[in-house]
């Protein structure tokens, strides 16, 4: 029953050309926010990464965990320290779909991450520079990151407009009607 409410999901996942790099990483972060999709989630990819290997590839579960922090980067970081037992994720870097909003990017700080990825940047909730605040490079936070974004933007620009785009439609009788995310803001920030 619940199973015929979610959005059919019109994307496959890609084949990294290379395993590895930025690219590669971030292919293995758009599979991840396929399967969101799957399971009627925001589609959103996160993957962990340190010294070139991938310690965790996580998604958004909000819905499905009932939990507001449930975001992929945050399930992610938290997995990431579990596994390492260290909540310090120095020399890691974070792949993600979109860029983070502010908790997950207040965590990269929090968590000492050395480099966050993004795809697409998101002019509303990025706290990466896209909403206008830029929380890699406060000057008195403990901890600054690098961060990067527009990595295969293109690929991951049409799974979240679609998404919202089914959702706005009314694809699905009583789903989130009154969503309100942005269709065209959308755009891949310079490097
Ligand atoms: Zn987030």
């Amino acid at each position: 029953m619940l199973a015929a409410m979610v959005l059919p999901c019109p994307f496959s996942p890609l084949s990294p050309a290379v395993m590895g790099g930025d690219d590669g990483f971030m292919c293995l972060a758009y599979n991840e926010s396929l399967l969101a999709w799957k399971e009627d989630e925001v589609p959103v990819g996160a993957v962990l990464v340190l010294d070139g290997k991938v310690l965790i590839c996580e998604h958004n579960r909000v819905r499905q965990n009932g939990d507001p922090s449930a975001h992929g980067e945050m399930l992610a970081l938290r997995s990431a320290a579990k596994l390492l037992g260290d909540w310090r994720l120095c020399g890691c870097t974070l792949y993600t779909t979109k860029e983070p909003c502010p908790m997950c990017s207040g965590a990269c700080a929090m968590a000492r991450v050395a480099r966050v990825v993004f795809g697409v940047a998101d002019p509303l909730m990025g706290c990466l520079g896209g909403c206008g605040h830029d929380l890699s490079q406060v000057a008195t936070f403990y901890h600054r990151f690098t961060a990067k974004g527009g990595v295969l933007a293109n690929e991951i620009r049409p799974v979240l407009r679609t998404f919202f785009q089914q959702r706005r439609n009314g694809s699905i009788k009583g789903v989130a009607k009154n969503q309100t995310f942005p269709l065209t803001n959308f755009h891949p920030r310079p490097n």
